[in-house]
């Protein structure tokens, strides 16, 4: 993995495919570790502290646990093989989220960023939500003229179908999210459809030669991952498998926006074990810091059974 300015953007290269990172916003969440990590060991967070400070938690408590979690909305810019492929497309403008006010009727300079990146809207081939929660396709569509369009308008966007059956109002699922999630459907799911851009998958997709998605469920039932396996290198574009670096010590700790706490433990107990062994970064969606990490495994018995054993070369934020 080797890093390079380009523009405004810093750039990881991973075999033949370049990632830049694009962020929305970086910030508080709110949420205290107990709050955001429900019955969690205080151990994990005092314990790893000097890891979480400043970029995971915000310096506003006088203690770890007093403190409020830190998070990173961004999107992963892959160029490969001549496409451009997002991965997650973070809140978005103008979007009505009676749930999550500090998401509402957002107003950010996102697609700045983008542009600053080298990327416009038309040059987007290819757009993952890797789950269809508000924060991973906020930027999937935008607001002209009072009406919701991609945002992206040659894109083929990519949909977890077990997701799209979860999340459709019609399905009458009751999920943690509320109803709120009702208007996620209509103003960043529908407009896609509507448009003919969207594509749902199941099991596993391949994007092209270097990109696959897999699935990785329990923070939602079709949430998912990318793997991108390029000239030898591998890396994994994780999601919302975890959302702190106080849950790679002990891969038991669900957020409280885990549908399926029992199931994301278990996809984080397959997924771990293999980036330890085969030295891979991972990297996901709401890291700030440094984007990504390498784990490595513990021998003993009594400590945490994974620990940071890296960073990803790219700069904090
Ligand atoms: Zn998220």
């Amino acid at each position: 993995m080797t890093i390079s300015n380009l523009e405004t953007a810093p750039v990881l290269t991973i075999g033949d495919v370049t990632v830049t990172r694009v962020v929305e916003s970086v910030g508080s969440i709110g949420m205290t570790p107990e709050q955001f990590f429900p019955g969690t060991d205080p151990a994990a967070w005092t314990g790893g502290a000097d890891q979480l400070r400043p970029h995971f938690l915000e310096s506003d408590g006088d203690t770890v646990l007093s403190s409020t979690a830190r998070v990173a909305m961004q999107t992963w810019v892959l160029r490969s093989g001549g496409k451009v492929i997002l991965i997650d497309t973070c809140v978005g403008n103008d979007k009505d989220r009676p749930d999550v006010p500090s998401w509402s009727q957002l107003q950010t300079e996102f697609l700045g960023r983008l542009a600053a990146a080298g990327i416009a809207p038309q040059d987007v081939d290819v757009v993952v939500n890797t789950h269809l929660h508000a924060d991973h396709v906020g930027w999937n569509t935008r607001l002209v003229d009072g009406v919701w369009v991609p945002t992206f308008p040659n894109a083929e966007y990519l949909l977890p179908a077990k997701d799209l059956d979860f999340w459709n109002p019609a399905s009458g699922n009751s999920t943690i999210m509320g109803e709120g999630a009702h208007t996620v459907w209509a103003d960043s799911i529908m407009p896609v459809f509507d448009a003919g851009q969207a594509t749902a998958w199941s099991g596993q997709h391949r994007i092209d030669k270097a990109l696959t998605l897999e699935a990785a469920p329990g923070h939602t039932p079709g949430a998912s991952i990318v793997r991108l396996s390029s000239n030898g290198e591998e890396v994994l574009f994780v999601g919302d498998t975890l959302h702190s670096p106080a849950q790679v010590h002990d891969v038991h700790t669900s957020s409280c926006f885990d549908e399926d706490p029992a199931t994301a433990n278990a996809t984080r107990e397959r997924i771990f074990p293999e980036a330890a062994e085969k030295g891979l970064t991972m990297f996901p969606a709401h890291f700030g810091g440094h984007g990504g990490f390498k784990v490595s495994k513990s021998d003993s018995g009594s400590g945490p059974l994974f620990t940071v054993s890296e960073w990803a070369p790219l700069v904090a934020i």
